[in-house]
């Protein structure tokens, strides 16, 4: 265990606990693993921007809370940006962030001050355990 905690080749991967599907890796890597990026682009077939279609596929990958300022690379803090919008977001003037619980809804604030909510397609299944099941403390995940 000590060996494996100091190694620097090993990565944290959350996975969803019924389905498997990778949910996080956290401050490990920045760059989105395949299987979580598959996942970002199904819960949001297009660039997560007020009106834009541009299809996720052919998105960038934004950290809503960015990478410098402590975000992490997980399905809450991750969403599809095309080039154009996912520039705007960092450098425009707009306020963005994904609304808590909401499984995935991106607030935008205009710099003149209107607001935009853009919900994406699908939303991921929530895993809550059951009250009284004991393993609690290991089964609970933010989602
Ligand atoms: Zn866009």
């Amino acid at each position: 265990r000590e060996l494996c905690g100091g190694a620097d080749g090993w990565m944290r991967v959350l996975t969803h606990p019924e389905t498997g599907m990778v949910l996080s890796v956290g401050r490990d890597q920045y760059r989105t693993p395949a299987a979580l990026r598959q996942l970002v682009e199904w819960r949001a077939a297009t660039c997560m921007a007020p009106g834009c279609g541009t299809p996720a596929r052919r998105c960038q990958i934004d950290h809503q809370l960015a990478w410098e300022h402590g975000g992490t690379t997980e399905l809450t803090n991750l969403g599809p940006l095309c080039v154009g919008h996912h520039t705007i977001k960092h450098h425009g003037g707009w306020c963005v962030r994904q609304i808590p619980d909401s499984g995935g809804a991106l607030e935008w604030k205009s710099p003149g001050g209107r607001r935009f909510v853009v919900r994406p397609e699908r939303k991921v299944p929530v895993f809550r355990p059951a009250p009284d099941d004991d393993r609690t403390s290991e089964a609970t995940a933010p989602f």
